[in-house]
């Protein structure tokens, strides 16, 4: 039996990875916490609909691509088989497993965790509609609003046919169709398009833009297109959309070529991926005196604190980038300024990884901003084919880069790409936040063989060679 009013110190509309830590730390600091969101466990789009299951399925595609490529090595085992059912289940067994954790670590902290869809009525009264109909009243000094975002959609692609999907109805996982059309180059569409081509789709990306992963410097992004190219059926840039329509079978789209002739093909399904829009309306928030920029992003300031000094704002809802371990950070620090410590978000570089085959990641300025903004900086590149380990493992389709301030030798950026970059990267984003110069890379000895390895290297050339790779002055 609930209690139908509440009252509480600490408010948090939106269990993801911004507002369960939130909710966490500020148990953690002794306050008294009530957590609201509309699924059974905390978790949000990451953990439900996002991040998780779909590295979930990636980590499939992996196995699956490691297993036809082991005849290489002398080892056969022949065309793997695929039980769509067995790998739905395992990727529903990992969401419920870290959701469910994720829920006892709320109980553990007793932090208040209220199932419902909450609205804000007034700058102090949160009401929450519970899963059977009826309502609630939570009463808060503070509250911190973390309602995420969800996929942008586009009316013309709105052709009322489940073969058009979006990112939660591709990680459903419905069938293995025989062709899939992915719509946008980003990182969403072609982690998921990659799942669906190891798992035998012929996948074809759309890209309205002249390249895939456009915020990303190319030479990086070269290595991935590659592979890709292999991979997928087709990667078309610089290519429109104009619309769709259901028809036996499938969806028959429109598109423009980059010279600006219509033509049309069909697939078996359409996974449209462009793109995701804050959830900033429709709970209430214009009772609460938080403002919302033109973007529809509640603007915050180095708190996040919103225009409401009580209220507070964090992940997806309060600006790019749509990460989640953003969206973290930015909760621990709401959590301490509503626990009166001194704090800020300010982070120096922000790490951004695309789990396909191979990973790329980056972090801190790439050398596209750098050329952007004319500041003097030094990039060094490691290929990995000159990497011992890269070589043992066969993946030498890899490279390492760095962007040095030309003045200071500081580490302003690193770039990576290669299989487990996005494990690599964090090596980077540490050396950036401690203000390291290329010097202190190259000085830290790094365990060989490891990929690692491949950002000593890239350091040693900051101030002459790679060890393993000899350029003639
Ligand atoms: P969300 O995770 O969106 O959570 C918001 C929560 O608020 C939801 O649970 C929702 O139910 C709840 N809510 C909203 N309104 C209300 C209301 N009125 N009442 C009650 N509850 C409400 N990011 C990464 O960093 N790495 C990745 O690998 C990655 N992969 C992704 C893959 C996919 C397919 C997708 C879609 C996203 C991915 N992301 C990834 C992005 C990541 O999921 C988001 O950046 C992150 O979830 C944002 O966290 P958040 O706390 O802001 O909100």
């Amino acid at each position: 039996m609930t209690d139908n009013v509440i009252n509480t110190q600490v408010l948090v509309l939106g269990g993801g990875p911004g507002g369960y830590p939130a909710a966490f730390k500020a148990a953690d600091l002794g306050l008294d916490v009530t957590l609201v969101d509309m699924e059974k466990n905390p978790g949000g789009v990451c953990l439900y609909r996002g991040c998780i299951p779909s590295k979930a399925l990636l980590h499939a595609a992996k196995v699956l691509r490691e297993a036809r490529e082991a005849a290489e090595l002398g080892i056969s085992f022949g065309e793997p088989t695929i039980d769509l059912d067995q790998l739905r289940n395992f990727k529903d067994k990992v969401v419920g497993q870290l959701t469910g954790g994720v829920g006892l670590l709320s109980r553990q902290r007793k932090v208040r965790f209220i199932q419902g869809r909450g609205e804000f009525v007034d700058p102090h009264t949160l009401s929450v509609t519970l899963p059977g109909g009826e309502t609630m009243q939570v009463n808060f000094e503070y509250a911190v609003v973390a309602t995420g975002s969800r996929p942008t959609t586009i009316p013309a692609f709105e052709i009322g046919s489940d073969r058009v999907m979006d990112s939660t109805g591709a990680l459903a996982l419905p069938d293995i169709p025989e062709s899939l059309l992915v719509v946008g180059g980003g990182y969403i569409g072609l982690e998921l398009g990659s799942v669906y081509a190891a798992l035998g789709s012929k996948v074809t990306v759309v890209e309205m833009l002249p390249r895939i992963l456009a915020n990303g410097d190319e030479d990086l992004v070269q290595v991935l297109a590659k592979q890709l190219a292999a991979r997928f059926e087709k990667i078309m840039v610089s290519t429109q959309v104009l619309g769709m329509e259901a028809v036996e079978g499938g969806v028959r789209v429109r598109f423009r070529s980059p010279q600006g002739d219509p033509f049309e093909e069909t697939f078996s399904r359409v996974l449209v991926s462009v793109g995701r829009k804050p959830n900033s309306a429709g709970f209430g928030l214009e009772n609460t005196g938080a403002v919302v920029n033109s973007k529809g992003f509640i603007e915050v300031d180095e708190q996040r604190r919103t225009a409401a000094p009580h209220i507070f704002a964090i992940g997806d809802v309060a600006g790019e980038p749509m990460l989640a371990h953003k969206a973290t950070r930015e909760g621990h620090v709401a959590a301490e300024a509503i626990a009166g410590h001194p704090t800020a978000y300010d982070p120096m570089a922000i790490p951004a990884v695309v789990f396909t085959d191979p990973e790329v990641a980056w972090t801190g300025l790439t050398e596209m901003e750098a050329q952007a903004q004319k500041r003097p900086v030094q990039v060094t590149r490691f290929p990995w084919g000159a990497s011992g380990r890269a070589t043992t493992i066969g993946r030498s389709d890899g490279l390492t880069k760095l962007v040095i301030d030309s003045v200071n030798e500081r580490v302003l950026g690193v770039g990576i790409v290669g299989t487990n970059a996005g494990e690599l990267i964090s090596e980077g984003v540490l050396a950036i936040e401690m203000g390291a110069t290329a010097g202190d890379l190259e000085l830290t000895i790094h365990p060989h063989p490891t990929l690692s390895e491949t950002v000593m290297e890239s350091a040693e050339a900051v101030s002459g060679q790679s060890t393993h790779v000899y350029k003639r002055k």
